[in-house]
């Protein structure tokens, strides 16, 4: 599963192209995979502008918006009863689109002949769309807002709010389409073998209801030493590890960060969370911090299916010390590394460096 770095790696490369694209169209080829499922999904989201793309722990948060307005929505969307309940339901103007990659999950964004990877790679993956393809975008820029109010297969009206526009707001909208990395026909496609993954779209307010349910970013300010220490001393019983993977501690941190944070740390990922005091406490609190950078740098972690949204394997690989490298010899003092389960995932460290 893709962890912070992997998908802060996708919200970036994807944000930089999607930022300010309208969304033309939705194919939902898989009914149970997104929410509201099916053809509701693809219906609430035509037309809408992508504002940006934010990280929660691991979910991508797509901020999105009805702009300028509802008119220019398909003419057929505003008028049928059904639709309508679909336009009240998520509000005219912001919306939400969360996705999770979980296990298989992954994001191809085709940009004329490149092809921009995000998540694992699977068997087929350059023949898009393919047998795993559940849901497919197509993009266009602002400056076709016109075209697309007028509905697919219409006459061209340009809607009276673009008509009205002072010339500032008009220049403003320019710029926005500027700024935009899509061109006409680029498409994104979400792809998962397993069919673990979702994409979920919901109000602001429910956005943020579930935001608020994540723990800690690491890389935030919030990620005090004090915070830090208040949660693993209030787990009494609790692993360490299973208490830097819990979700609703900390957020983004899953099975390579935490093996590689405790051995920076030299403290064993089976201790009780609540055992670690002073220096250890500070090592590993930095430690997660710096692992987390380091690999955001190097573009992720890739163990061959892996691969990032530029089509290139994470490098960070190169740079793990014990996670996937059990029974092999600690790159610090040549022990042989122990692998065990730790809530429920395979988990490595070296007995000599860890305490
Ligand atoms: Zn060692």
């Amino acid at each position: 599963m893709p962890e912070l770095p992997e998908v802060e790696t996708i919200r970036r490369d994807l944000d930089a192209k999607l930022r300010g694209a309208r969304i033309r169209n939705v194919e939902v080829r898989l009914a149970k995979i997104v929410f509201p499922h099916g053809s509701a999904f693809a219906r609430a989201l035509r037309g809408v502008v992508i504002r940006g793309i934010r990280r929660r722990g691991k979910l991508l948060v797509f901020d999105m918006e009805r702009y300028p307005s509802q008119r220019h929505l398909p003419r057929r969307q505003v008028h049928s009863s059904h639709k309508i309940k679909t336009v009240q339901f998520y509000g005219i103007g912001r919306l939400v689109m969360l996705i999770h990659l979980k296990m298989t999950g992954q994001l191809v964004l085709r940009h004329h002949k490149q092809i921009i990877f995000g998540g694992h790679t699977i068997v087929g993956a350059h023949e898009l769309p393919n047998k795993y393809t559940h849901v497919i975008f197509y993009f266009t820029p602002l400056e076709n807002a016109s075209r697309l109010a007028a509905g697919s297969g219409g006459s061209i009206r340009v809607p009276l709010e673009t008509q009205s526009l002072t010339g500032r707001a008009r220049r403003s909208m320019s710029r926005a389409s500027s700024l935009t990395g899509v061109t006409n026909g680029d498409t994104l496609y979400f792809n998962d073998l397993r069919q673990f993954g979702y994409l979920k779209l919901v109000t602001s307010e429910q956005a943020q209801k579930i935001l608020d349910e994540y723990g800690l970013e690491p890389l935030s300010r919030d990620f005090t030493l004090e915070k830090f220490a208040e949660i693993l001393k209030k787990r009494k019983s609790g692993k360490l590890k299973s208490v830097l993977m819990d979700q609703s501690l900390f957020a983004g941190i899953g099975n390579i960060y935490a093996d590689e944070s405790c051995f920076l740390a030299r403290v064993r990922p089976g201790r009780r969370a609540a055992s670690l005091k002073g220096k250890e406490l500070r090592t590993l609190w930095r430690s997660i911090k710096s692992v987390l950078k380091l690999s955001i740098k190097h573009r992720g972690t890739s163990f061959n299916t892996y691969v990032d949204s530029q089509g290139q394997a994470g490098n960070f690989v190169k740079y793990l010390k014990v996670y996937g490298r059990g029974n092999k010899p600690c790159k610090v003092c040549g022990t042989i590394l122990k692998k065990t389960v730790l809530a429920g995932r395979g988990t490595v460290f070296c007995p000599t460096c860890q305490k």
